[in-house]
């Protein structure tokens, strides 16, 4: 039986273009957590960075993640939302995690190939340490539950090893949890609409790839008008799906908007055509991106609201962190101020 309270981490990355994945995948995930557990949510700016970013864009992208949460439902109130380079614990002991993760662990990593393209001798070495700082984000505060969508799943469990081995090799039974991934229901793998076989992405260069928070009505509908698909009516069964990625994305799509499963939809829009999926999908989109994006906009005007927000946030986490990362020092032998 582990001694840890349940407490929940997660984080976004300031990298633009806020996506639908995002929203189904983790930021809705989170309005609902809130209520059940004493939860972080974090601002990845550290993260953001391992690929270039322009340094006068990255405050205002910042600020935007922190917006998006807030309209979405989470009360900062109740949660700690902040940015991660505000609090110093991050990368101190993301450092000291990365002594203990091996380069075998590393080079097993999916997202880091994916995402090195062919050069990898260019990429950064931020973006192959990148699943080491993750590790560190959600150990620094002893989380024991961590909403993703699916594309997480594998740094989710190094995390765990990481963890598991600090505990074991540093003679620290249970120092830190076993972080436990939470990655449900029909919304934690959007795919893109251009091509349902690659995940809705920011850095995706197509805007046509993915709807945006901030899409209007009509580009919402324009976009999803464009989605691939194809001339077959929709299965009545989900294992109709299987050899279909596209109808499969479109009906998830649909189901995670309206809360329901995709058999579902699949009882509703079984034998029916994508004409008549999509305008209703388009639909529903508007129907539950249009009020989160016209408070992200009020949100967004009023910046020292925002900071405030995040400068609060900060205090509350470093609170949480600080005495953390020094036990954990102290474990490490290190002299500790
Ligand atoms: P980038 O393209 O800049 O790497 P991203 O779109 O992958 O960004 P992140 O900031 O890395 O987004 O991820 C934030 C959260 O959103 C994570 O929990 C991640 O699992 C989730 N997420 C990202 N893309 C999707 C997706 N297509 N479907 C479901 N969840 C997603």
């Amino acid at each position: 039986m582990s001694k840890h309270s349940p407490r929940v981490f997660s984080g976004v990355q300031p990298t633009g273009n806020l996506h639908l994945g995002n929203y189904l995948g983790a930021i809705s995930k989170f309005v609902t957590m809130q209520h059940d557990y004493p939860s972080i949510f974090c601002v990845v700016d550290l993260h953001a960075v391992t690929v270039p970013q322009d340094p006068k864009l990255l405050k205002e992208q910042t600020r935007e993640i922190a917006a998006a949460y807030v309209a979405a439902g989470i009360d900062p109130a109740k949660s700690i939302i902040f940015a991660q380079s505000t609090v110093s614990a991050h990368a101190e002991l993301a450092w000291i995690l990365s002594c203990q993760a091996r380069i075998g662990w590393l080079n097993r990593m999916t997202q880091f190939k994916d995402k090195a393209g062919k050069d990898k001798e260019k990429a950064s070495v931020g973006l192959y340490t990148y699943p080491v700082l993750m590790a560190a984000d959600i150990l620094a505060y002893k989380a024991t539950h961590v909403p993703v969508g699916e594309d997480q799943k594998q740094h989710l469990e190094l995390a765990r090893d990481i963890a598991a081995k600090f505990n074991n090799d540093m003679n620290a039974e249970d120092f830190f949890p076993q972080p436990e991934p939470l990655i449900q229901g029909p919304g934690t793998r959007v795919m893109s609409l251009k091509d349902g076989t690659a995940k809705m992405s920011k850095s995706d260069p197509s805007d046509l790839s993915r709807i945006n928070l901030t899409d209007d009505a009509d580009t919402i509908a324009k976009k999803v008008k464009k989605a691939k698909s194809d001339a077959d009516v929709l299965p009545s069964e989900e294992e109709g799906l299987e050899a279909r990625p596209e109808a499969r994305n479109l009906v998830g799509i649909y189901a995670a908007l309206s809360g329901v499963s995709r058999a579902d939809v699949l009882s509703e829009f079984g034998g029916q055509g994508f004409g008549a999926l999509k305008p209703r999908l388009a639909e529903l989109a508007v129907e539950k991106l249009a009020p989160i994006s016209e408070e992200m906009r009020r949100l967004q005007n009023d910046r020292a609201h925002l900071d405030g927000i995040l400068m609060d946030g900060a205090e509350r986490a470093d609170a949480i962190a600080a005495p953390i990362l020094r036990e954990t020092k102290e474990i490490m032998g290190f002299l500790v101020r």
